[in-house]
């Protein structure tokens, strides 16, 4: 007996950091078939996966703007290191048998197909797992935001940030060994409290749109199984 998904359609949300493992750049092959597994493992229980990965393993725009570079050129390459984390997942989860789509707000016609809303919701109502690639497609975004604006397009009914701490806390549980985590927090606190771990923009939408955003643990083994059963794993921010 395996328990029921609680939740009909999840967008997953994971930095371009995770996809680092031990290495100072570049994708862990190891991390990346582990994430590929348990999103597969979820979208075969029934539940429709959607997936935004960020790419600070290999570029963030701001970096060399800091330097002089023109910050909507730097955002435009940030936005291609999306693409390109994008097609390592979508390679792992095809090897692991899955289908999947990458869909990218840019235009870059032989790599993946052009980002639409509809076309997106086919592609999850027939059961393929679909990677939404290069961000919001606007320079001056986080992928944070795009998978806000993802989440809120798409129709999940929860957002799931994948991070290296197990929920949100009151206190950095790394600086202090009191620090307590939320099994539950409403926006308003989380934006108020400056807790959340995305950034204000991104949960600012998830407020208005009132799209349930999930914090837990991706190095956790069965985490993600978990959440979309229910189980309370993380910290649930809602409305
Ligand atoms: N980016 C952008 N617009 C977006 C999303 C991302 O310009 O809608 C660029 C931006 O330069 C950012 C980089 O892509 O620094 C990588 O994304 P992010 O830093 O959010 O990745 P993560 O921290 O999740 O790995």
């Amino acid at each position: 007996f395996s328990p029921k998904p609680r939740f009909r359609r999840i967008l997953l949300k994971l930095s371009g950091e995770a996809l680092l493992g031990n290495q100072d750049f570049g994708i862990d092959p190891d991390i990346l078939y582990r994430v590929a597994g348990e999103a597969l493992a979820v979208q075969r229980s029934g539940v429709q996966v959607a997936i935004v990965i960020g790419g600070g393993n290999l570029f963030r725009g701001a970096g060399l703007a800091e330097k002089g570079m023109d910050r909507v050129r730097g955002d435009q390459m940030g936005m291609l290191a999306t693409v390109m984390n994008s097609l390592a997942m979508q390679d792992a989860i095809e090897k692991l048998e899955g289908n999947c789509r990458v869909l990218t707000a840019l235009g870059i016609d032989q790599v993946g197909e052009r980002y639409s809303a509809h076309q997106a919701r086919r592609y999850l109502e027939q059961g393929d797992i679909v990677i939404c690639a290069a961000g919001s497609g606007n320079p001056f975004f986080t992928t944070d935001t795009a998978a806000s604006l993802r989440g809120v397009e798409l129709q999940c009914d929860l957002l799931l940030k994948a991070t290296k701490v197990d929920g949100i806390y009151d206190a950095d549980p790394k600086k202090n060994p009191a620090a307590k985590r939320f099994d539950r927090l409403s926006f308003e606190t989380a934006i108020q409290r400056q807790l959340g771990v995305m950034d204000l923009t991104a949960m600012v939408m998830c407020r208005d749109n009132k799209l349930t955003l999930g914090v837990f643990d991706m190095f956790a083994p069965g985490a993600l199984a978990a959440i979309v059963c229910g189980e309370n794993i993380g910290t649930l921010v809602e409305v």
